[in-house]
């Protein structure tokens, strides 16, 4: 009988769990909506449900497999501890032991990390960093998050909460952050940031184009759309994330080296709208001992599965290469 683990994917919205094989091969998926439970411990025992589930149906699609682990992405997951901290985006208060619970409803060995940690595994394991031992993969969607692996290793820190580079302060004084400090890289290069960069373009040196946006929503979609069609002011906007996610780039490439940087997410399908500023701002700002030698490139992990593929390699990474 294959093996295959079950990987777990809270989000703010939605939980979404998967069944995957070490080849990163989905076996079945399923999903539920986290803000039906006011109890992690219900959630825990509805996704449990639904992964037996998934084995069952297993069974008579793919001549079976048995439960080797699990792996879970959530955010503000701390890997040392298997605790959610404090998740801003979570109805659930405080700390809650998130993997102890999934391990005694699953009775299979459970690990726990943030979901861009996660997403860093799936690229490493299922993605354009397979053959990589140093890099960085950053994700772009409402925030910006990440994780950094060197030599092979996630780095965690002493206390599991290493590579926050989206709460990096890029700018003293600057945009109000949810941390509840000032100028953070994710008030920036994120989705919301551009949203705010763009009106703040508009506001200063257009208003007559802040009148005719009337009712339209702006989000980083239209903003996107927008540029390509030929907006300037939107065309600029993208101009300016780029030069700050190159910048802070640049910076973080002095802790450790990296062979490449991977930009996963929303923002980061805009693709050379968001890829030309950035790379000139990089190579400009980088040391001239590390120029010309560390790739900007766009994840190749499928935006819709990559956190159940980085959950499941999280938890892959864990166990013995013959199961
Ligand atoms: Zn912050």
């Amino acid at each position: 009988m294959h093996q295959a683990v079950a990987a777990i994917d809270i989000g703010g919205t939605n939980t979404v769990i998967g069944l995957v094989n070490r080849d990163g091969k989905i076996l079945g998926k399923d999903s539920l909506r986290t803000t039906d439970y006011t109890d992690p411990k219900d959630l825990v025992a509805a996704a449990a449900k639904k992964i037996f589930a998934l084995v069952d149906v297993s069974r008579s699609q793919n001549g079976g497999c048995a439960l080797a682990g699990a792996g879970i992405g959530t955010p503000n997951g701390n890997y040392f501890s298997g605790t959610i901290e404090f998740a801003p985006n979570l109805k659930w208060k405080g700390v809650i032991p998130l993997a102890e619970y999934f391990s005694a409803a699953l009775q299979v060995k459970t690990v726990l990390t943030n979901d861009a940690n996660a997403a860093a595994f799936g690229e490493m394991y299922f993605g354009g960093a397979k053959w990589m031992k140093d890099f960085i993969f950053i994700t772009l969607g409402t925030g910006l998050g990440s994780g950094i692996v060197v030599d092979g290793r996630m780095i965690y820190g002493h206390d599991g909460f290493a590579g926050e580079l989206g709460h990096v302060i890029v700018m003293q004084h600057g945009r109000q952050c949810g941390c509840g400090r000032k100028g953070c890289l994710e008030q920036y290069c994120s989705a919301t940031g551009i949203v705010k960069t763009y009106l703040e373009i508009i506001r200063s040196s257009d208003p007559q184009a802040l009148d005719s946006l009337g009712s339209t929503v702006v989000d980083a979609k239209t903003i996107y759309e927008m540029a390509l069609s030929g907006d300037e002011n939107a065309f600029y906007a993208f101009n300016y994330t780029g030069e700050m996610l190159g910048l802070a780039l640049a910076n973080s490439v002095a802790y450790t080296s990296p062979q490449a940087i991977f930009l996963f997410g929303g923002l980061a399908q805009a693709g050379e709208l968001l890829f030309n500023p950035t790379i000139i701002s990089f190579e400009k700002n980088l040391l001239n001992i590390y120029r010309d030698k560390i790739k900007i490139l766009p994840s190749s992990l499928p935006e819709n599965d990559a956190p159940i593929l980085g959950a499941a390699s999280l938890i892959w990474n864990e166990l013995p290469a013959a199961l």
